[in-house]
């Protein structure tokens, strides 16, 4: 079965990354309302594996999706869903990415568009995205965690469609991030998959991806999923280490405003994914988190801040010995470089082992000259 069905996804049209899964996403779709997006590389890079400690180090760059992160996935989805159930408008609470993209989608789809986004803690390209996309932008005096409550009771309350992470179709979209890298790398599964985690929505659909993978045949060892979070937003990684014994609330605070999260909504279902591939959570400081951005971004491929945090955990769990040398990982770098240009442009303008500041100079040769002598 398993073979019959991988050779049927590799031959398939494969214009949307998503929808070439169509029949294991949502069934029945005849009309679409695709970017299109998905079918973002898997790239290898020398540096980037030196800093982690791991040889075959993979980074699947979800940042390379239309609107610049992997949300894409889950969104077209949605937005489909929304449209075939007769929604009049749809609304999200996010970080950022969802709002741009729930803004691009609900704008191809005429559909009027509402995002709920925390105050004074939204990166400015995703600010701006969804302003430019067309979405009526509300900004909340609260945290992520507030715009969650307030906009599900306005899904309840003023009858609008909900795209949030909760949304069961959005997590359906996301498992192609973990189907298609098996389909770039042959079918065969990685060791580990390392992803950050925030609202812990993306562990848990790609612990669905890998449970449908192997009843399917698809692969026949499912990786174990390495879920990272930011040391100050790490209520995930905090109940793993009490072996999951109760739901923990935290109040967030990271540079990686994506993993901003407080109170995870989708942990039930993270917790059933870390626990049946045998994953693995941990969390790793801002520091740790920047440094491993600035290795990513000059190794010309650039994310933003909590995509970083993937290969800052791999990092980590290699010192400890848990990820072997010779182990197969999988990073998912989840935003693009252009999502925080502050957070980047704070890191390289202050005190930090890799920055690279900006020289200032006269408009003469001869201070170029003096410049190009200390890069040679
Ligand atoms: C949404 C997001 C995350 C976190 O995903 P969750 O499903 O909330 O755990 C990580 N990185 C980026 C860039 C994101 O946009």
């Amino acid at each position: 079965m398993g073979q019959a069905l991988r050779q049927l996804l590799d031959t398939t049209d494969r214009t949307s990354g998503v929808w070439r899964f169509s029949t294991l996403v949502m069934p029945a779709n005849d009309k679409v309302v695709s970017w299109p997006e998905g079918n973002t590389p898997a790239i290898t890079r020398a540096a980037v594996s030196a800093y982690a400690g791991v040889n075959n180090l993979v980074l699947k760059h979800e940042g390379m999706n239309p609107t610049g992160s992997f949300k894409d996935r889950g969104m077209t989805v949605a937005v489909t869903h929304a449209v075939r159930a007769g929604a009049t408008a749809v609304a999200c609470a996010s970080t950022g990415n969802t709002s741009a993209s729930l803004a691009a989608y609900a704008s191809q789809a005429g559909l009027p568009a509402l995002v709920f986004v925390p105050k004074g803690k939204v990166a400015t390209g995703k600010l701006a995205q969804a302003m430019a996309y067309g979405a009526r932008t509300l900004i909340v005096d609260g945290d992520f965690d507030a715009c969650l409550a307030l906009a599900r009771e306005v899904g309840s309350e003023l009858g609008v469609y909900l795209a949030n992470s909760v949304n069961p179709w959005r997590l359906e979209g996301q498992k192609t991030i973990v189907w298609e890298l098996m389909a770039e790398v042959g079918w065969t599964a990685p060791d580990w998959i390392a992803l950050p985690a925030g609202a812990v929505g993306n562990t848990s659909a790609f612990g669905k991806a890998l449970r449908e993978a192997k009843a399917l045949g698809l692969i026949d060892q499912v990786p174990r999923i390495l879920a990272v979070q930011a040391s100050g937003a790490a209520p995930f990684a905090q109940g793993f280490e009490n072996g999951f014994a109760e739901r923990v609330k935290v109040h967030a605070e990271t540079v990686a405003t994506a993993i901003r999260i407080g109170d995870p909504a989708s942990w039930d279902r993270a917790v059933r994914a870390i626990r049946e591939t045998h994953g693995v959570v941990v969390s790793v400081t801002d520091a740790e988190i920047m440094e491993a951005k600035a290795v990513i971004d000059a190794s010309g491929v650039g994310c933003e801040p909590a995509s970083a945090a993937s290969v800052a955990g791999v990092k980590v769990l290699r010192a400890r010995g848990m990820i072997g040398a010779d182990d197969r990982v999988a990073c998912i770098l989840t935003g693009h470089l252009l999502k925080d240009p502050d957070a980047t442009h704070t890191f390289h303008t202050g005190q930090n082992r890799l920055a690279n500041a900006p020289v200032a100079i006269e408009p003469k040769v001869s201070e170029v000259e003096r410049i190009l002598k200390t890069l040679r």
